[in-house]
């Protein structure tokens, strides 16, 4: 690095006072802009990244410069003088620069002529500075309107200057009343005083030698303060191993805590209600069933709690590995409990235990086998009678198992001997709801977490971080699998032949699920919060066309049911429907008359995206299908083709070539693998999306590390923080690394870390 000027840094009096707490230099209203922007501290300064490199060279040769481009440029002033407005009289600056070789018109609009007389003064012929703004044409020419622009000499040293001037220029997140060359500014007064010691590096000196990786000190100055690409590029690289080596060391600490608690251990027993359980399963379980299965069992077995996500293909038989963990614990004499996204799930999860369990879950009851247990649901919807029993035999011990919606979170919930918590199909409990669950037992609980979509692993391994993983990659043979296709909402041909297929399926034995993303025409009401409203198209032409034609309303349950009844294309086949403002009662039975077809067709919202399992349902008709997320389309699919035959999606949307809607059914029809449409999903989402509003609200978490593409950095740095941490599991001896895991989750991380 090549020395540069400064101003000197005094130490304060008390020489404590760690440097990157200070206040950054500077005169109070830019600090006051600083602060807005979330800066108050040197520290903070440091942390607010260059968002990109303008390469002087390039940028200097006027002839590239593009129309609509935001450009920062090295030029030469040529002139510069006072114009006053014909009409108004207002005050305008003009200048021109060049490059050597062209020259570009500047114009600076002032509101009274002190302050034009101000920037000509500035703008001396034949002085050299640095000017950005957008460039846009007037009568014809390029021009730079309102520049902000420092000319080297008058601000900055001009031997430095005329040397730093073939430097990368790093350009900051600015905002208004406060550009890049001002931050850019700012950084540089409160990073040259400082030494490598004054600023403490997270990642420890063994792990650096190890990984080859400069100091924290050395990659600020290389991105703020680049001479060449490759400065800038390692700097970020480093900084984007210290994120993901930050996050993983916190996620193996709270492994680590996690292992060193006091948990039963519940191993397996013969002679239990595990074994009848598989004595009558219907199916042989698939190896990854088996060995996940085996993991999990040897987890329970242990005398410090489990803490594992088990995650897999939508179909691939997650639950049934689930119940199975559960009925080990209860064998070993514990309760465990089953944490449901939806009542309909919950409902479903109790009949397919009770069924499979058959006498055995009728312990207590008079003629109930021995070794019997009782399975107990908990949902918001019950009656007070119901509930009162049900709780009971939760606090009693007489219920083993205990299934149950957010309902099961609530105080009056009581355990007799909590062993296992299973939450289910998950994405949307947070670490708090998981917490006041866990506080219902006595010893910490074995945890169970199956998700409701797979999800990359580098994805798991940073959302889900301080759990083991067991994946389940296939699905049960035997499945004929799902054909899509995306059919146009105003094609009459091919609607006319959706609503037919709908008819042949139910007439050979099959279910028809139509799905939409309403409840009532009347009102905007959704059980959904997740539709995609108002994305913006990525081609332009798209956009246009769909500003074109005028935005038809979303299809609604109680409309399209009614509609259906007297389609002739369905040639009157009773119809079903299922939606979030049904009680408990009134789900259960559309799901039981779906199933036993009484109503062949059931009009649905998104209530049956999870779980349900009705395996004659052989065709899903999804209306409006554009507005639908990714992994949503592709569990709510996951709903057919479950039996011995096909399944048939068939996706009527309102989607232009060219949306980000069109490449998302497009990707759907080309794919049933979960995994892969995981990632598309990642690539066509915002990375914020994916971390939730952590990433996308405020300051951002992780700056540099991409969860999706940076999988071998945080592999690497999992590696590395689990090996520390096993050697010093309260980081005594790192202070550094512990104040930056507290900075990282005051600014929202904790959110996403306890997603699971
Ligand atoms: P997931 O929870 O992963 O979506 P489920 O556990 O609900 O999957 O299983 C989906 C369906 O497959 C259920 O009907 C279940 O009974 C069945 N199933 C589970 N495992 C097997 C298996 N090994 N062979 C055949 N069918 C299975
Ligand atoms: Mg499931």
């Amino acid at each position: 690095m090549a020395t540069t000027k400064g101003i000197r840094y005094q130490d304060s009096v008390d020489s404590h006072v760690d440097p990157l707490d200070e206040k950054p230099p500077g005169k109070p209203a830019e600090l006051k802009k600083l602060a807005a922007l979330g800066i108050e501290t040197v520290g903070d300064l440091l942390s607010h990244y260059p968002w990109r490199y303008a390469d002087s060279r390039e940028v200097t040769d006027i002839a590239s410069l593009a129309v609509g481009r935001n450009v920062s440029l090295v030029a030469q002033v040529r002139s510069a003088e006072v114009k006053l407005a014909q009409r108004t009289g207002k005050p305008r600056v003009e200048a021109k620069v060049t490059d050597g070789t062209r020259t570009l018109d500047l114009v600076i609009f002032m509101p009274h002529r002190g302050a034009a007389d101000f920037h000509v003064k500035r703008l001396v012929p034949g002085s050299l500075g640095l000017f950005s703004g957008q460039i846009n044409i007037f009568n014809g020419r390029l021009q730079l309107a309102n520049p902000t622009y420092a000319i080297f000499g008058h601000e900055v040293d001009e031997a430095v200057a005329l040397e730093e001037a073939e430097w990368p220029i790093p350009i900051y997140p600015a905002t208004a009343g406060l550009e890049s060359d001002k931050i850019r500014a700012a950084v540089r007064a409160a990073l040259d005083p400082l030494t490598e010691q004054d600023v403490p590096d997270p990642v420890p000196d063994v792990v650096r030698a190890q990984r080859h990786l400069a100091s924290r000190w050395s990659a600020l100055r290389a991105v703020h303060v680049p001479q060449t690409e490759e400065d800038w590029r390692k700097g970020q690289a480093r900084l984007r191993y210290e994120e993901a080596f930050v996050l993983q060391a916190e996620l193996a600490r709270r492994r680590a805590r996690a292992q060193r608690e006091e948990s039963t251990a519940r191993p397996a027993r013969s002679g239990g209600l595990l074994e009848a359980f598989d004595a009558r399963l219907p199916f042989v379980l698939t190896d990854g069933q088996v060995a996940a299965g085996e993991q999990i069992a040897a987890d329970l077995a242990r005398a410090h709690p489990m803490q594992r996500l088990l995650q897999g293909e939508v179909g691939s038989g997650k639950t049934v590995v689930a119940l199975r963990a559960m009925l080990q614990v209860v064998d070993a004499g514990g309760q465990a409990a089953l944490l449901a996204p939806t009542s309909v799930l919950a409902g479903q999860h109790v009949r397919t235990l009770r069924a499979m369990l058959g006498d055995l879950a009728e312990g207590g009851l008079l003629g109930g086998s021995d070794i019997g247990t009782r399975v107990a649901l908990l949902t918001g919807a019950q009656n007070a009678a119901e509930r009162r029993s049900n709780l009971l035999e939760a606090a009693s011990g007489q219920a083993g198992i205990v299934v149950g919606t957010h309902a099961l979170l609530s105080d009056p919930v009581q355990f007799a001997d909590l062993g296992l918590v299973v939450i289910d199909e998950q994405h949307k409990f947070g670490v708090e709801q998981r917490g006041r669950l866990q506080a219902k037992a006595a010893n910490t609980p074995h945890l169970l977490v199956t998700t409701a979509t797979p999800i990359p692993r580098t994805v798991a391994m940073t959302v889900f971080g301080e759990l083991e993983i067991s994946e389940l990659r296939h699905v049960p043979a035997g499945r004929s699998g799902i054909t899509t296709h995306v059919v146009p909402a105003d094609n009459r041909p091919w609607m006319d032949r959706t609503w037919s297929r709908v008819r042949e399926e139910v007439e050979r034995g099959g279910r028809a699920f139509v799905v939409c993303a309403r409840i009532d025409p009347d009102e905007e009401e959704s059980d959904d919060a997740d539709l995609i409203l108002d994305e913006p198209a990525t081609v332009g032409e798209a956009q246009a066309a769909a500003q074109r034609a005028p935005k038809r309303p979303l299809r609604a349950v109680l409309e399209v049911a009614e509609t259906l009844r007297t389609d002739p294309r369905l040639g009157g086949l009773a119809v079903g429907l299922l939606h979030g403002r049904m009680t408990s009662e009134e789900k259960d039975r559309a799901i039981a008359d779906f199933a036993s077809g009484r109503t062949p067709v059931l009009v649905s919202t998104t209530v049956i995206e999870v779980g349900v399992d009705v395996t004659a349902a052989t065709i899903m008709v999804i209306l409006d299908a554009q507005v639908f997320g990714l992994s949503q389309l592709h569990q709510l699919r996951g709903r057919v083709g479950r039996g011995s035959a096909p399944g048939l999606c068939l996706l009527v949307a309102d989607a232009p070539e060219g949306t980000v809607a069109a490449q998302r059914l497009g990707a759907l029809a080309a794919t049933t693998d979960g995994f892969e449409l995981a990632r598309v999903d990642l690539e066509l989402r915002k990375e914020g999306d994916v971390l939730g509003s952590a990433q996308s609200g405020g300051r951002r978490a992780l700056r540099f590390l991409r969860v999706v593409s940076d999988g071998a950095v945080i592999d690497r740095a999992r590696d590395d923080a689990r090996a520390l941490v096993e050697a010093d599991p309260d980081l005594a001896a790192w202070p550094a690394l512990r104040a930056a895991i507290h900075v990282q989750l005051a600014d929202g991380r904790e959110e996403f870390l306890g997603q699971s």
